[in-house]
């Protein structure tokens, strides 16, 4: 089968699916009780870690969400970061279920509370387009998707802002972040993405699921600015808190 004819029929099977759940009376993901057509009971949404007051630019919580010192005195290459929710419980156990057991519903879900999260914050400036954090080839391959993009899909409908698809990648398939201490991590990606693209002046929204310690949004969004782009915001689920 051509690569285009299938990905046309993955399509084509997806938006079926999504139309037949959203058509049936849904259990809640986490707890099972009856939730419409919701993927979660109105109970389990409203007991959600929702990230309080937190630093515009790396969404670190602090108590007048102001922008915090570590990102005054080494400014990341981003400039901004939207995230819904703490990396934490029962958070991680949603993303845990999206990332490696194949639950796609989840991906409309995280979408919507990324787009919750934005409009609590008030107007951002709109990007012109969007890129998910990309997978290396073999970790794509082994999964079968990235979470990122499946998010950002949903995303690109809803906002109808173009996703960019092609000419950014991920080269290296580095050691899982998450088996490496924090200070190490942003040696661990160095290096990891190449752009082919033109992003002159372009506004450019990077989507992923979580934000551990954010040393692979950063360098991506080194690679988008050096590519041309003119704004970095990323928009993520979740975002880990340190270690205190
Ligand atoms: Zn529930
Ligand atoms: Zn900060």
């Amino acid at each position: 089968m051509s690569n285009f004819l299938g990905l046309a029929l993955d399509s084509v099977r997806r938006n079926a699916l999504d139309a037949a759940r959203r058509a049936l009376p849904q259990r809640c993901e986490l707890c099972a009780a009856p939730s419409g057509a919701e993927l979660l009971c109105s109970a389990c949404v409203r007991a959600l870690p929702r990230l309080g007051p937190a630093c515009p630019i790396c969404a670190l919580p602090n108590p007048r969400g102001e922008i915090c010192g570590r990102c005054v005195t080494e400014p990341p290459p981003f400039d901004a970061t939207v995230a819904a929710f703490a990396y934490a419980f029962p958070v991680d156990r949603l993303m845990h279920a999206f990332k490696y057991h194949g639950r796609l519903a989840l991906a409309e879900w995280a979408a919507g509370a990324i787009l919750d999260a934005r409009a609590r914050r008030g107007a951002t400036l709109r990007p012109d387009r969007l890129v998910a954090l990309p997978l290396s080839h073999e970790r794509q391959r082994e999964r079968g998707y990235n979470q990122a993009y499946e998010i950002a899909r949903v995303l690109s409908r809803c906002l109808r802002i173009p996703l960019l698809r092609h000419g950014i990648r991920r080269d290296r398939a580095s050691p899982p972040q998450t088996a490496l201490p924090w200070d190490q991590r942003a040696k661990n990606v160095r290096g990891a993405f190449a752009c082919e693209l033109d992003l002159s002046g372009m506004r450019v929204a990077v989507v992923d699921d979580v934000m551990t310690t954010g040393a692979s949004l950063a360098e991506l969004a080194r690679v988008l600015v050096a590519a041309g782009a003119s704004g970095i915001e990323n928009w993520v689920v979740a975002r880990t808190l340190p270690p205190r």
